[in-house]
């Protein structure tokens, strides 16, 4: 017989309420299942989405955070590829129908039938998800992923998200050298989609609408700065790009941005708007552009992606919080006040 884990953590009851300390149960360790006891989780902006409700209804009480690195304490007898006592991490994803089309292409995050979320989502067995705001997770070994030791391990935890939703894009649509890359936004995916950037040997350009961020963006490695606030710089950066990687989640207009494309160039969302943005045809029409989206990324390729920061030295630039100051730091997040992302210390639950 089966005896569930006792798990801790922090979970909002309601939509309306604050996240507290909430006890709840895991499943036991299957023959195939990995767990790990969470020592960070990244905070994402999505998390103060979801627990507000601000995209669709979601499940409560709600346990967030898909940014979760760990070490091993238990694995199921059929697992092979992990042992007591090494690192892992879980990202956005715990499981997929691995089935369709997509999926047997590792593009689990496309899964036709429907991936399960890592947070407000609900297993196979109907019972809900719940993240890395705990102190332990008990994932299918597929969706476990393997951290290097190289890499300072919090640092690591936002590569599950941030990391992999601007590494994603800049590999499919082959960025790199030669190529002009803007990265509108400088905050958890804009720091990361600056340092890939540069890694892949693409002209990075950070476009902003805050002065101070020119200084900040240089220090990441990108090489030029545009402020957006500025006619001036506008009008001089207009038709200068191949690629846009748009990180902004708050409403914001398109056409301008389209208008800094070159022909034949592509503006590639990765943040999510709560409002739809609209774009008419003649934003694209005049220089054959396109306008793209992207969502994270598959289990492959989100492992490719955690080797290749162990392999290059890059990891997220963070701030470590106590998890009782989780909603000071969203407070700051919503400001732009966090280079660049902030990570729960998971001792402090
Ligand atoms: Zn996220
Ligand atoms: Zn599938």
């Amino acid at each position: 017989m089966l005896t569930m884990i006792n798990a801790k953590g922090y979970a909002a009851q309601t939509s309306t309420t604050n996240l507290a300390p909430w006890n709840f149960e895991r499943r036991e360790v299957g023959p195939a299942d990995v767990q790990f006891d969470i020592l960070y989780c990244g905070v994402c902006h999505s998390d103060l989405h979801q627990i507000k409700n601000e995209w669709f209804p979601g499940i409560f009480p709600m346990v967030p955070g898909h940014e979760i690195v760990g070490k091993v304490v238990k694995v199921g007898k059929d697992v092979t590829k992990f042992r007591a006592g090494d690192l892992a991490a879980v990202g956005c994803l715990v499981d997929s129908c691995r089935t369709c089309d997509n999926c047997k292409e590792g593009l689990e995050q496309y899964c036709l039938n429907g991936s399960v979320q890592t947070y407000n989502g609900l297993s196979k067995d109907g019972t809900p998800t719940y993240g890395g705001y705990s102190n332990t997770i008990v994932v299918h070994q597929d969706f476990v992923l393997t951290v290097s030791k190289k890499l300072s391990l919090p640092a690591v935890a936002p590569l599950l998200c941030a990391g992999i939703t601007t590494y994603s894009p800049l590999r499919y649509w082959k960025v790199g050298k030669g190529h002009k890359l803007a990265v509108l936004g400088l905050g958890g995916l804009g720091h990361m989609a600056v340092k890939f950037g540069v890694a892949f040997g693409a002209e990075v350009t950070v476009l902003s609408t805050s002065a101070p961020k020119e200084e900040a963006a240089k220090k990441l490695g990108a090489h030029k700065f545009v402020l957006t606030s500025d006619p001036k710089q506008i009008k001089d950066a207009k038709r200068s790009f191949d690629f846009i990687l748009d990180t902004v989640s708050a409403p914001h207009d398109l056409k301008l941005y389209l208008s800094l494309l070159k022909t034949n160039g592509t503006h590639i969302m990765v943040g999510i708007s709560p409002e739809p943005s609209p774009v008419h045809a003649f934003d694209l029409m005049g220089g054959r552009k396109s306008l793209a989206a992207s969502g994270i990324g598959g289990l492959p390729e989100t492992q490719e992606m955690l080797d290749y920061c162990a392999e290059h030295n890059i990891a997220s630039d963070i701030e470590m919080i106590d998890i009782k100051n989780i909603h000071q730091a969203y407070d700051r997040m919503l400001k732009g006040d966090v280079r660049y992302r902030f990570v729960i210390d998971m001792a402090t639950l």
